[in-house]
């Protein structure tokens, strides 16, 4: 048996010339051959709007606080949807999320989401392997950051070093005028 979490690799089309042959096969496993005992099971719906989006604006912990974060990423978003005509949605870091600024839905990375929208534009987000695992196959990545040296760089096709809070709202502003 194997598992594959959401969006790791490409759906092809099935190939239904290929038969396979149906083996049944009765497991009876108790606790005891587990060496565990379960306590309970439930099924998590994971949002899958996120992994579907063409466009996502993602906040790290260089947003400082949860106010700083939705007056960053959400009016960004907004705009980036508007000017390239698609919804953009929000994504975030591991840091952000346990910061409080957004909730775990919008994580993206090896314990988040795994996402390839067109567009993926990272502010104050350093680049961690396990945040770059989930979005480095993106189309096209942007990122802000204050730290020319950010891990972020290596993956991004466009980079913008700088002071997000002075970068986004100025970003935000062209965007909206462009798109009017
Ligand atoms: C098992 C495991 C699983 C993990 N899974 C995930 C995961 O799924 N997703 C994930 O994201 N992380 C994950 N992490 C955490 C990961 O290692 C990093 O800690 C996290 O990604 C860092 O988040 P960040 O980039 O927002 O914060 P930081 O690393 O603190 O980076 C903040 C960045 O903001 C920049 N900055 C600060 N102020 C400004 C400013 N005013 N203007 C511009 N830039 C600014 C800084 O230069 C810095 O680069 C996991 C870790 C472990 C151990």
């Amino acid at each position: 048996m194997s598992t594959a979490r959401p969006g790791v690799m490409q759906a092809l089309p099935a190939d239904n010339t290929r038969k396979g042959e149906v083996l049944e096969y009765v497991f009876n496993i108790t606790e005891s051959d587990l060496g565990a005992r379960i306590i309970s099971a439930e099924l998590r719906q994971l949002t899958s709007e996120l992994k579907d989006a063409a466009i996502i604006v993602s906040g790290g912990a260089g947003c400082k606080t949860k106010e700083g974060f939705e007056q960053c990423i959400f009016p960004l978003a907004e705009s980036m949807g508007k000017f390239l005509g698609q919804e953009a949605m929000v994504g975030a870091s591991r840091l952000a999320v346990e910061s409080g600024f957004t909730t775990r839905s919008h994580q993206v990375g090896q314990t988040g989401q795994t996402v390839k929208p067109r567009v993926y534009v990272a502010v104050g987000i350093s680049g961690a392997v396990q945040h770059l695992t989930g979005m480095q196959n993106s189309d096209i990545i942007l990122a802000i950051n204050k730290d020319p040296n950010a891990r972020i760089f290596k993956v991004a096709d466009f980079g913008i070093v700088g002071n997000l809070e002075e970068i986004v709202p100025s970003l935000t502003k062209e965007l909206n005028s462009q798109g009017a």
